[in-house]
Parts: structure tokens; sequence; C-alpha cells
């Protein structure tokens, strides 16, 4: 994975995953924060969800 660089104070950020869980779905969010300046860059976000008989996965970019 290549290194993301804040385009504030060019510093190497930090990746970080974040999930959530409602009733039948879960989300992950996947971004970069910078640990100086604290600002965010979203990545990807996948989102599971369950129904009576399948586990529904969707990649979001
Ligand atoms: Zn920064």
């Amino acid at each position: 994975m290549n290194d993301v660089i804040c385009p504030r104070c060019g510093v190497k950020m930090e990746f970080i995953s974040e999930a959530e869980t409602t009733n039948q779905r879960k989300t992950i969010r996947y971004f970069y924060r910078c640990p100086a300046c604290g600002m965010k860059i979203a990545d990807s976000q996948i989102a599971l969800e369950k129904t009576e008989n399948e586990l529904i996965i969707r990649v979001q970019k």
C-alpha cells in the first residue's frame, strides 16, 4: 500500500478503520488521518448486510 501524505502539512497519514453496526447491517469505513492536524481522507467503505438466507457485501469506493 502506498503512503499517503497529508496535503496540509506533508506528514505521513495513518490508515484507520471504523466499524459501525446497526440492526442487520455492518458498515466498515476506511480512511487516512493525519496525526498532526487531524485531517481525514476517506478511502473505501464496505457494507455487510444480512438477510434471512444470505450475506450481501457491498464495496463502495
Ligand atoms: Zn496534516
